[in-house]
């Protein structure tokens, strides 16, 4: 598939006629989400934990600069470097830059999506350094030459039996299903690199501000080696992950991992602020932190800079009936679901991204299980709008809605359009109780789905039925 997201359409058509895909996407979703829900449920008081998340959030994204220079100050008490980089090109060159003037030959990176949106890792090759994915899922994408599909889960779309083909090829190990055997597989292949590796490379979770420090949290643990173990990390962190108390923390970790994975806690929650003190057992010599900002500060400034409150725990993916179908790839780019239908648009451009905001049913789904209670619906509608103000609109589509809206504001004509609906509905129908073609440019209604027949009486009929009876 294309790396655009103006090919989502046929992306996302491709996607529905591909069984494998739909299997893995439908398991690994499901799983999520009942998870999230359970989660949620056994929680005391889920809804004011979400309240007080979201008031968090948008705290520190009200006084932004503030909390981002209150961060860099503690930060450098701590030791660390603090870099800022205004865009993905130069977060690469200061990435460069660093592992050159530590002679880094070899560099090995935990999960993280900013980089995904810098491309760091093949800018990182081009220079002739040796990158290594440590987070397991990351791990059988880079073997397998594929890129993420969601902003948790990255291989969701890849089945069992696909890694274990993979690792017999990859890693020459007997072929084997058990997920043990695999983990297995991956954490010997691992192990050693951890140990020879220059530099390690991370996103962070959260940087809290009032502490100079920047959270990972994982199941795995290999946040933990990339940052402990090589003599050189780098964290590269968007500005926007920035939180003012510690108390924050607390509240919004505990939404994160309900919300990814309905887990009370993950694994590893994993502190950092600096460089190895005297005396410590282990950290790094160097400590760098790059806050990027990569379009974030022109998002801050305008209408939607709620979307900046997102702590990417995938919940509206997993939740979304358009992603549940079509799969994070048919996004095309690094954020896909409903916030990527938002956070796209906004940073690559609208007209770039322009059936994104359209690819939802706007049936809610997302922001119920958002635990900062983000209103995506509400801002893909206010996309829309743009999309229609930059020219971008269906003649066909505009006539139909100036059509149904005239219809709904007068009485006489939305009973004689709902009889012609009727009427039309039960001959295209016959038999049947559905539509299955559609005539014109509403066949493509029925390209993917049945269209109902309109009940025999309206509701105003049957009213009137039932005063005169
Ligand atoms: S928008 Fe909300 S639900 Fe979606 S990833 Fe961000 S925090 Fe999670």
């Amino acid at each position: 598939m294309d790396n655009t997201a103006n090919d989502f359409i046929r992306n996302a058509t491709l996607a529905l006629q591909d069984t494998r895909l739909q299997t893995a996407i439908r398991s690994g979703t499901r799983r999520e989400v009942n998870g999230r829900i359970a989660a949620m449920a056994e929680t005391t008081d889920a809804n004011a934990l979400r309240q007080q998340g979201r008031a968090g959030k948008l705290r520190a994204l009200h006084s932004l600069p503030d909390v981002l220079e209150l961060l860099e100050r503690n930060l450098t008490a701590h030791g660390a470097r603090v870099l800022w980089a205004a865009d993905g090109e130069e977060c690469n060159r200061l990435v460069l830059d660093i592992a050159r003037q530590h002679a880094v030959r070899r560099v090995i990176k935990g999960k993280s999506m900013v980089t995904e949106e810098t491309a760091l890792n093949a800018a990182l090759e081009r220079a002739g350094l040796e990158v290594l994915e440590t987070d397991l899922g990351e791990f059988i994408l880079q073997l397998a030459h594929d890129r993420p599909s969601h902003i948790v889960a990255p291989t969701v779309h890849v089945t069992r039996q696909q890694v274990r083909d993979l690792f017999a090829e990859r890693l020459g190990m007997e072929p084997s299903d058990d997920p043990s055997a695999l983990t297995h597989a991956a954490r010997l292949f691992l192990r050693q690199r951890f140990l020879e590796a220059d530099m390690g490379i991370t996103g962070a979770n959260f940087a809290i501000a009032e502490t100079g420090t920047l959270a990972i949290i994982t199941n795995e643990g290999n946040g933990r080696m990339c940052s402990s173990l090589p003599r050189v990390h780098v964290v590269v962190v968007g500005i926007e992950k920035v939180v003012e108390t510690v108390e924050d923390f607390g509240t919004l970790v505990q939404m994160l991992t309900r919300a990814t994975a309905g887990q009370k806690l993950s694994s590893y929650v994993h502190l950092m602020s600096g460089p190895a003190r005297p005396g410590d057992p282990d950290g790094p010599d160097a400590f760098y932190v790059i806050l990027l900002d990569n379009g974030r500060s022109t998002i801050h400034a305008g209408e939607y800079a709620e979307s900046l409150a997102c702590i990417r725990c995938g919940a509206c993916l997993n939740n979304c009936p358009v992603y549940q179908r079509a799969g994070g790839h048919a996004y095309g780019w690094v954020y896909s679901g409903p916030i990527g239908s938002i956070i796209t648009p906004l940073m690559q451009g609208i007209r770039n991204a322009a059936p994104l905001p359209n690819a939802s049913s706007l049936c809610g789904a997302c922001q119920e299980a958002c635990p900062v209670g983000i209103h995506i619906p509400d801002m893909l509608l206010r996309l829309r709008r743009d999309l229609v103000r930059e020219g971008d609109s269906d003649p066909a589509l505009a006539a139909g809605i100036k059509g149904w809206s005239a219809a709904m504001q007068s009485p006489l004509l939305y009973e004689l359009s709902g009889k012609a609906a009727r009427l039309a509905t039960q001959i295209a129908a016959g038999e049947a109780d559905t539509v299955q073609h559609l005539p014109g440019p509403l066949g493509s209604w029925t390209r993917n789905r049945d269209f109902p027949r309109f009940a025999a009486k309206s509701f105003h009929q049957l009213w009137r039925e039932r005063k005169r009876g």
